[in-house]
């Protein structure tokens, strides 16, 4: 538990009439349900509320209520306070972070492990499963109800930062929020039905190629697989439609490490994946990204061939050091 930044954050958004709440660049569905549900509980509380993200909301969280009013861009206004969530780092929030640097008070609420902090309230746990679980504890520190759309929009969170409750985050706390959140009206079948049922055409062909294109070294430890230019263009989809598959590929059995990498502008996009004791963060981090112990992300600026020799390399280390040295 954090207690003390998170009733900063708390009190510093009762005395705000303005809020700016950003999330992070390929949204997925914390960013998204931590922003939303904030900005209902903040709207009931008779604050003006601006949502923004740099991307454009994916196919399966446009059901999410209140995501038809995200904005692409900051407008220019003054505002009180900027809260980002789910962000590991101002390089997160994309073409957003100026703006959101200018607010006069800056909170960050995110569960990441990473270092980079740039908030004046820092309310960080990374003990905890999701953003969302944060946001929940945050509307409760704010007194306001948790109403049925608040509900779903943090279930979206929390069902999809632990893998539908099955990644080792997936604890006790998390489950009672989530048991809570459906007290309050949400409904798992139905979020669970257009989060992972609501596939576009797009996304199903690209799942098809990267399995064509899986690779396995290190007798089977480490996994690939690539999505070219080519194959988004006769795909007809965007990296909006790859969330997901890169489980595919580290649930063969065996596999310690999986790496998805998607060619997109000219720059090599990565997911990684591991199963405990391998830190993957450690390995993005190498490459300028970040993310989780068992779920990271990073970018590298190279062709596509080139960027997976160098990620073999920094696996195969990652692979080294889990194994030689005792759990942090
Ligand atoms: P994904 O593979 O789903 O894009 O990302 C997995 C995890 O890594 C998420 O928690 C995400 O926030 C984090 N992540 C992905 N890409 C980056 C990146 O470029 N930088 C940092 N710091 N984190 C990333
Ligand atoms: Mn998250």
């Amino acid at each position: 538990m954090i207690g003390d930044p998170l009733e900063m954050a708390a009190e510093a958004l009762h005395s705000a009439a303005k809020v700016l709440l950003a999330c992070h660049v390929n949204p997925d569905g914390d960013t998204m349900g931590s922003a939303l549900a904030l900005g209902l509980a903040l709207h009931s509380a008779g604050k003006e509320v601006t949502l923004v993200c740099a991307d454009e909301v994916p196919l399966p969280y446009r059901f999410m209520p209140g995501s038809d009013s995200f904005l692409r861009a900051v407008p220019e206004e003054a505002f009180d306070v900027a809260v980002a969530l789910d962000c590991d780092g101002e390089r997160r929030l994309g073409s957003l972070a100026p703006a959101v640097r200018r607010a006069p008070c800056v909170i960050e609420i995110d569960h990441h492990t990473g270092t980079d902090r740039f908030g004046d309230i820092v309310a960080v746990d990374s003990t905890a499963a999701a953003t969302a679980v944060l946001v929940y504890e945050l509307i409760r520190l704010l007194a306001q109800p948790i109403t049925a759309d608040i509900a779903t929009n943090l279930f979206v969170g929390i069902m999809t930062d632990t893998g539908s409750f099955r990644f080792a985050n997936t604890r006790a706390r998390s489950l009672r929020i989530a048991a809570e959140l459906v007290d309050c009206g949400a409904d798992p079948y139905q979020i669970a039905d257009h989060v992972y049922e609501t596939r576009s055409r797009g996304a199903t062909l690209l799942l098809g190629q990267a399995l064509n294109s899986l690779r396995l070294y290190q007798e089977g430890q480490i996994a690939t697989a690539r999505l070219t230019a080519e194959d988004f263009e006769s795909a007809g989809a965007s990296d909006a439609d790859t969330e997901g598959i890169v489980n595919h590929v580290r649930a063969i059995a065996g596999v310690q490490i999986a790496l998805l990498l998607r060619e997109i502008n000219g720059k090599v996009r990565v997911s990684l994946r591991s199963r405990e004791p391998v830190d993957v963060a450690e390995i993005a981090r190498e490459f300028g990204g970040g993310g989780h112990r068992v779920a990271a992300g990073c970018t590298i600026p190279l062709p596509i061939a080139q960027a997976e020799e160098r990620l073999l390399d920094a696996a195969r280390r990652g692979l080294q050091r889990a194994h030689s040295s005792p759990r942090p």
